[in-house]
């Protein structure tokens, strides 16, 4: 069962329906569903999440059902609700949704799928079934694949359509640590992730990447993605951070300010 709280289009990867679930096992300090974590919880299926009138069209939109079906931002309300669904019903239902509707790629957010394995396995099998040709892109801490390899080898059976989106935050242990991406040992598996699946080949063609958060990059840290990653033919991708006013009383009370690097410092550093 995966917590679902919401389906939209994104613009990212040139347009891809994109499924928010709340399972993770972070808790980093800049995660932008910290808020989304006290919806209540209901059980539904995934049409539930996607009205009616909605239905048609590329617009950017939160499908879920939160008040007003606004974005996620700081005005979210109690009244917000997420669904507990089977992961192989999702991805029956999303296949269906983006066949009808022309999507070529559909990738699970906001949360980390590969937290339960076997619902993660089912979602693929679901998904290799229903699928016409779309791409699927997983979004992964890689904490679960880097501390065991056997899990990266089935994924890569589902690899000519499964792109892999390897979220490593940074590559300064003590910033991950500090931020509550999880313990150095986390920091660990998530680093060993990369070398597991470019074992198996998951970084040829520039099919999957590495990701980074901007913000938390100085100068010294762009070098040693460069060593370590770039050098290696292996891609690389930058997301931001979104400074919602929930997440910056969160970095302000973990006494992290220092950690996230504005445009000038990075200039002038
Ligand atoms: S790994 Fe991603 S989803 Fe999980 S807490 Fe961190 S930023 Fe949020």
């Amino acid at each position: 069962m995966y917590k679902v709280f919401g389906v939209r289009h994104e613009y990212f990867y040139g347009g891809v329906l994109t499924i928010d679930i709340l399972d993770c096992n972070a808790n980093c300090i800049f995660c932008f569903t910290e808020r989304e974590k006290e919806r209540k919880e209901v059980t539904a299926s995934l049409d539930y999440f996607i009205p009616e009138d909605q239905k048609q069209g590329y617009q950017y939109k939160i499908w879920g059902r939160s008040k007003n079906n606004r974005p996620v931002d700081d005005s979210r309300s109690d009244n917000d609700e997420y669904a507990l669904i089977p992961a192989d019903e999702i991805a029956v239902e999303i296949c269906k949704f983006a066949n009808d509707n022309g999507y070529p790629k559909i990738r699970i957010s906001s949360g980390e799928p590969a937290t339960n394995f076997d619902d993660l396995l089912a979602f693929l099998d679901a998904f290799s079934a229903n699928r016409t040709s779309q791409l699927f892109i997983l979004e992964t801490n890689g904490k679960t694949i880097g501390q065991y390899p056997e899990k990266a080898e089935k994924l890569a059976e589902y690899l000519p359509w499964l792109y892999i989106h390897l979220s490593l935050k940074t590559p300064d242990k003590v910033k991950y640590v500090r931020c509550e991406c999880g313990s150095a040992m986390n920091f660990d598996h998530s680093r060993n992730a990369v070398d597991v699946l470019a074992d198996l080949q998951f970084f040829q063609e520039n099919k999957s990447h590495v990701v980074f958060v901007w913000d938390l990059l100085e100068k010294n840290d762009i070098e040693s993605i460069k060593q370590d990653y770039v050098s290696r033919g292996i891609k690389i991708e930058y997301e931001t951070i979104y400074f919602y006013n929930f997440i910056n009383n969160r970095i302000r009370n973990a006494k992290c300010d220092d950690l996230f690097i504005t445009e000038l410092d990075k200039i002038y550093s």
